[in-house]
């Protein structure tokens, strides 16, 4: 598994203005759709293309157009909601699958109550939009689920992510995983904190981004 820290100072200016307690919801959701562009110009490098020509006002162009099938973006439910239209702006003409994870407060423990993806995702790259890569567990059961159906690659684009969460996806999918695993992240934190917090993280994102309901 690759992991990427985003190194750029337009992304570390507004994660910090993200991870700011006076930072009111209107803001923090422009800041996380703006990151979320930016983490996906890296996040999408990778991506093959096919040759194609165009005719110009003046001649015949040699170009690329991304191949197909297009790709598929998971946001996870809830605050990856967050997070799609940062991706579908530069992502605009790929497919959107749901998987909803909601997370046991006490034992940490992730459970799914939604799935909506395609049963077959041969041939196809797929991107995870989740804000927080924390313990792991949830990204670790999205992964078992696009693998299981034959994504070509997994790329979870992350606001923040703590080492233990890292190493949780590591270890399912080392560098023995049988496709390209990719985790995308604006930052590394420090650790988790007893409440499976990030530290010193954001708070809650779904939380900030709709409100403590
Ligand atoms: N989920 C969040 O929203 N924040 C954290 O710090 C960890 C998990």
């Amino acid at each position: 598994m690759q992991t990427l820290v985003a190194d750029h100072p337009l992304v570390a200016h507004k994660l910090t203005a993200l991870r700011d307690i006076s930072t009111e919801t209107p803001v923090f959701r422009s800041l996380t759709d703006e990151l979320v562009t930016l983490l996906a110009y890296e996040a999408t490098r990778d991506l093959d293309v096919e040759r194609v020509s165009v005719r110009t006002p003046v001649a015949e162009a040699e170009g690329v157009r991304l191949a197909r099938p297009m790709p598929l973006v998971i946001p996870v439910l809830r605050a990856g909601i967050g997070m799609l239209d940062g991706m579908s702006r530069l992502l605009p003409k790929a497919d959107v699958g749901f998987v909803g994870l909601a997370r046991d407060e006490k034992t940490l423990v992730a459970s799914t109550y939604a799935t909506r993806l395609p049963a077959d995702l041969t041939g196809r790259d797929t991107f995870v939009l989740d804000p927080m890569l924390a313990t792991g567990g949830t990204l670790v059961t999205v992964f078992e689920m696009l693998a299981s159906r034959g994504a070509a690659s997994m790329t979870a684009i992350c606001l923040l992510a703590a080492p233990e969460g890292i190493e949780r996806v590591a270890q399912s999918f080392g560098d023995d995983a049988p496709i390209p695993v990719k985790v995308v992240t604006a930052g590394l934190d420090d650790h988790l904190n007893e409440r499976g917090y990030i530290v010193p993280g954001l708070g809650d994102a779904g939380d900030r981004l709709y409100g403590e309901i």
